[in-house]
């Protein structure tokens, strides 16, 4: 793993363990970060690049690994457990608020890192519109769609403490990760999501 291809700034990156579900930090609203230049900060971020590259994930947030603050990923790699999505670059997502929502909404296929095992199909806003910090603490309003809008989403309800089973219409919806692989890839490679 080389530090370039993450960007990571701080040489104490390190791989944290993964809250799963049933663990209290991931049913609570996460805290805004006062001083994203911060030692502290800096360093969480680059520990929930490596963690989420090493578990091959799509995006994690903070309260994911312990840390109730407002920070999410959304990781830059291909990703073994989502080979059909497209290389994205990595977006540290700081502080965030959706200011507009699509009124169209898809249901997809998510998982999560702290839920191993299990896929459910979610609803999600097609496109949602954006104001965030990245780790220099500039402001940025982005339009995220499709595959992107559903992470922005998904990552967002982990910092208000709501995981994506919340979100389940049906509970015939949700499936293992083996059942998944199965139904989903095998049959409709093209509709794999988040
Ligand atoms: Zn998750």
């Amino acid at each position: 793993m080389q530090a370039d291809r993450f960007q990571l700034t701080t040489i104490m990156a390190q791989q944290r363990e993964i809250a799963e579900l049933g663990n209290p930090v991931l049913r609570q609203k996460a805290k805004n970060v006062e001083d994203i230049s911060e030692t502290e900060i800096q360093e969480l971020i680059d520990d929930l690049i490596i963690t989420a590259s090493e578990a091959n994930g799509v995006g994690i947030a903070a309260p994911q690994i312990s840390e109730s603050l407002r920070i999410f990923i959304i990781a830059g790699v291909s990703s073994t457990r989502y080979p059909d999505v497209p290389e994205l670059e990595t977006k540290v997502i700081i502080n965030p608020e959706i200011i507009s929502t699509s009124d169209e909404m898809e249901k997809g296929w998510e998982g999560c890192l702290s839920i191993p095992g299990i896929r459910a199909l979610v609803p999600r806003h097609k496109s949602v519109r954006t104001v965030y910090r990245d780790r220099n603490n500039n402001l940025v309003e982005e339009c995220f769609s499709n595959f992107t809008a559903r992470v922005f989403q998904h990552e967002y309800d982990h910092i208000n403490g709501v995981v994506f089973l919340d979100r389940v219409e049906n509970p015939r919806e949700i499936i293992t990760e083996k059942e998944y692989m199965k139904l989903v890839i095998q049959s409709h490679p093209s509709e794999e999501q988040e």
